[in-house]
């Protein structure tokens, strides 16, 4: 048996708390709530048809598609190791793979490299601190990807996902 890293279904999931997919033996269509595995680390699950008891492997792509819209404050820093900010920012939404913000007084370019500091308004008010590449620049509003995408964020996927 080949133990493919691969899913045989990818699902994404765009605002939704309920999503389907199929079966790829015999297109049954599932629905699965994802309320249920947004605390998991690695959406990717396990899979046996009812019907046709097919076996195979679902992963649920939250990354391209979900964003939060958020009302925050944060800092921007030229590195990790720089204590002076370059400026305040306002942070209207997040998602796993990268944020959104306007800043007026930051001179941004696309393809700059910076670092934003805020805090959640979760419950723990958790500090965030990640290093960003500029990819929009519409008048005071900034668009940027975390460039660290190696790991799940547990912090922040708690707080974006519904
Ligand atoms: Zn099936």
């Amino acid at each position: 048996m080949n133990e493919s890293k691969s899913s045989d279904v990818e699902v994404f999931v765009h605002r939704k708390i309920v999503v389907s997919f199929r079966c790829p033996a015999c297109n049954l269509e599932k629905s699965i709530n994802v309320e249920k595995i947004k605390d998991v680390s690695h959406w990717k699950v396990n899979a046996t048809c009812r019907r046709c008891t097919h076996k195979f492997k679902v992963s649920f792509n939250f990354r391209k598609f979900y964003r939060k819209e958020t009302s925050l404050h944060g800092l921007l820093y030229a590195s990790f190791e720089t204590l002076e900010p370059l400026g305040d920012v306002h942070v209207n939404d997040l998602s796993l793979t990268g944020i959104g913000f306007e800043s007026e007084r930051c001179s941004l370019g696309v393809g700059d490299v910076v670092v934003i500091r805020f805090l959640l308004d979760d419950e723990d008010q958790s500090p965030l601190e990640k290093e960003i590449e500029i990819t929009s620049v519409r008048g005071f509003k900034v668009g940027a990807v975390f460039r660290d995408t190696s790991g799940f964020d547990t912090v922040l996927g708690r707080y974006i996902l519904p």
